[in-house]
């Protein structure tokens, strides 16, 4: 049946930056709803998602898609922009090459564009929430979050971080909807890392199947043994996603559901302080976060000192 409701459209732009590709796969993987949902369908009654440029997906490619992402930035109607990866700043950013306006430029510089005429920017996935993998020490490349990027060159956008490596596609698509829906999560809908609450809020320790072994001190001793793998390197009891609730590929399994501890993936400390991924990290290893005292954002990550045996 037709349905005579207006329905309002909503530019979006999805800009890859230093990355595996493994966020776009994730979000192309959703199950409820699909990528097709998301982008033919409405995502919610009279909402439309008008996904403008995603190189990945899009049929388009060189000259027409270029022009499609500057005309999207030239309709000065504001944008939901989606970025992946981490931002290459080192040798003036020339790690990372994106096609600019009027030829080549930086994924640094090309994001900084965008950025300024977006309405509101995600950064997808932990590299670009927090620098993630592409940021690991030694970082030669430079690379930095989104957000600290735009904080460097003065540009004031709401952001929110969905983190991940790579993010659950629901985490995602429920974040954009939430945002299409009501506006932008308050300061009261984030948490300090910047992540939405409604994802993001609980520890995952306390959300997983063998909480009980780890109570009862029933501790796998290899992978893949039943048994809580506290001992081997989990790092669940300080990471905060709802993975044990929420399962990946459409609900089916986890990490620990899988035989595999918890690597902490979707924290600002990943991966460097959640290394090495299987060894036991006691309480005094704990990382800690300041906070920013204006904002009461995440401002720093401080790194416990190595062990004494490394
Ligand atoms: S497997 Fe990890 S998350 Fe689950 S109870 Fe043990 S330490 Fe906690
Ligand atoms: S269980 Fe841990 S490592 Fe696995 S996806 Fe969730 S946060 Fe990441």
């Amino acid at each position: 049946m037709a349905n005579s409701e207006p329905v309002e459209e909503h530019a979006a732009v999805w800009f890859q930056a230093s990355a595996c590709s493994g966020c776009v796969v994730a979000a192309l993987n959703g199950v409820a709803p699909t990528v097709r949902d998301l982008i033919v369908d409405q995502i919610a009654p009279g909402h439309h998602v008008s996904l403008k440029f995603q190189p990945t997906i899009m049929a388009g490619s060189g000259t027409v898609a270029v022009d499609i992402l500057g005309a999207t930035e030239e309709a000065g109607e504001g944008y939901l922009l989606v970025i992946d990866g981490a931002l290459p700043t080192a040798a003036a950013g020339l790690f990372g090459r994106a096609a600019g306006r009027g030829g080549e430029s930086t994924m640094h510089e090309r994001a900084l564009e965008l950025a300024e005429k977006a309405a509101a920017v995600v950064a997808m996935g932990t590299c670009a929430a927090y620098g993630g993998m592409h940021a690991a020490s030694p970082n030669p490349t430079g690379c930095v979050s989104v957000s600290d990027a735009l904080a460097g060159a003065g540009i004031e956008k709401p952001i929110v971080n969905i983190a991940g490596c790579p993010p659950h596609p629901d985490w995602f698509t429920g974040t954009v909807g939430h945002v299409l829906l009501f506006g932008l999560p308050t300061a009261d809908d984030v948490d300090a890392a910047g992540r939405p609450k409604r994802f993001f809020g609980r520890l995952l320790h306390d959300l997983c199947q063998r909480r009980g072994d780890f109570e009862a001190n029933r501790f796998a001793t290899s992978v893949g043994e039943p048994g809580c793998l506290y001992e081997l390197g989990c790092k669940g009891p300080w990471t905060h996603a709802d993975c044990p609730e929420r399962e990946f590929n459409g609900g089916v399994n986890w990490c620990v559901k899988a035989g595999s501890p918890c690597h902490g993936c979707v924290e600002p400390f990943f991966p460097d302080v959640a290394s090495p991924i299987y060894r036991k990290i006691g309480l005094p290893e704990l990382p800690r976060v300041a906070l920013d005292e204006g904002s009461g954002r995440l401002a720093a990550v401080m790194r416990p000192q190595p062990a004494e045996d490394e």
